[in-house]
């Protein structure tokens, strides 16, 4: 298979082809069309099988069809995590011009608020550090997101960030596209899933 006979477009299957990703992987080749027709997705997928990209692609094409500030959110449990997210996203969407904000804990919030004030259209971060901002930093808001990925769901149903998570869905569309990705699939993780995506397409790396 290659990127471009899985639907994607010209100058997005030009950035595969400069990152050197040659060949689409395995959950790519599984998720990007379904993707593309607009369903949610649950994918079962581990770090280092492409599960970034699976997502980040068929964001980015929508997004290219109609630009807008705060598309997409991202929600990573780690901030180590978080960064390598955007950093994909940096690079696949670099020559459209996408600006991405990362929103975790541990760093000064004033920086952050900064990259939110610049509109970004992809914000990826950690629960806790979201919930805080979209309840202080003004103009901030998920109003308008068009698509909510969870990532590690898993790892993102601690008791740590139970709460943000609940507060996150409150402040964002329930029209919007879902994509959910976890390396097991627990009760919890299923309880999310009927809670979060509609009728989705189950993948696995
Ligand atoms: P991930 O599983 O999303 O954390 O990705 C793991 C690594 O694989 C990252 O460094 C990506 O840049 C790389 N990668 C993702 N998709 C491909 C692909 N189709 N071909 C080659 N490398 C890829």
């Amino acid at each position: 298979k290659t990127f471009e006979s899985l639907g994607l477009c010209e100058q997005l299957v030009e950035a595969c082809d400069s990152l050197g990703w040659k060949n689409p992987s395995k959950i790519q080749v599984e998720a990007i069309p379904h993707a593309l027709e607009g369903k949610d997705l649950i994918g079962l997928a581990q770090t280092g099988s492409g599960k970034t990209g699976a997502f980040a692609l068929p964001i980015l094409q929508a997004l290219l069809e109609s630009p807008q500030a705060f598309f997409a959110c991202v929600l990573s449990p780690t901030r180590e995590l978080a960064i390598q997210i955007a950093e994909q996203f940096e690079a696949l969407g670099s020559a459209i011009g996408v600006k991405c904000a990362v929103v975790v804990g541990g760093v000064d919030m004033m920086q952050q608020t900064i990259a939110l004030a610049k509109r970004p259209h992809i914000v990826v971060g950690t629960p806790g550090r979201l919930v805080d901002h979209l309840s202080n930093t003004k103009g901030f808001s998920l109003r308008t997101l068009k698509y909510l990925v969870l990532d590690e769901a898993d790892r993102l149903l601690n008791e740590d960030f139970e709460k943000a998570l609940d507060e996150i869905l409150k402040a964002i569309p329930r029209e919007r596209k879902t994509y959910l990705f976890s390396a097991t699939m627990t009760k919890k993780v299923r309880k999310l899933q009927r809670a979060c995506l509609r009728n989705p397409v189950k993948i696995e790396a």
